[in-house]
């Protein structure tokens, strides 16, 4: 199993709180991202909740970018994630040749999961909610 050494910001990342306190995660169309969870590189076990470090930035408007890194004990490996959340379910990551995005019903999550990258779950979409501001 090839092992990436761990940089320097993947030790800032991991000295970062969960992400998970920064969630939900809400847009003024009504979309609530309540949480996201990736899954081991190697393995494929989802990380725990509280496993993935990291940051969740709001510099723009309809964009939220996380950057995160979990370590699973099993393989000894450390897996990144970054991703940018977006209004109408819309997620974007990086792959190898740029950004990619989709959306997240839930045949995208299984999809996802399957490629090994940014793997989100517990995805809720709330169509109803009233913004009364
Ligand atoms: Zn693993």
């Amino acid at each position: 199993m090839n092992r990436l050494p761990i940089s320097n910001r993947d030790n800032e990342l991991l000295a970062m709180p969960p992400i998970d306190g920064q969630f939900p995660v809400t847009f003024d169309d009504g979309t609530v991202w309540t949480a996201v969870n990736g899954a081991c590189r190697g393995c494929g076990i989802e990380f725990g909740r509280e496993a993935m470090h990291g940051a969740v930035w709001r510099s723009m408007p309809g964009v939220a970018e996380v950057e995160a890194v979990a370590l699973c004990h099993p393989c000894h490996l450390l897996t990144r994630f970054r991703f940018r959340l977006h209004p109408y379910r819309r997620l974007s990551w990086h792959s190898g040749a740029g950004w990619v995005q989709g959306y997240a019903p839930l045949s995208w999550l299984a999809r996802l999961r399957r490629c090994g990258r940014a793997i989100l779950h517990s995805i809720h979409h709330l169509t109803s909610r009233q913004d009364r501001s």
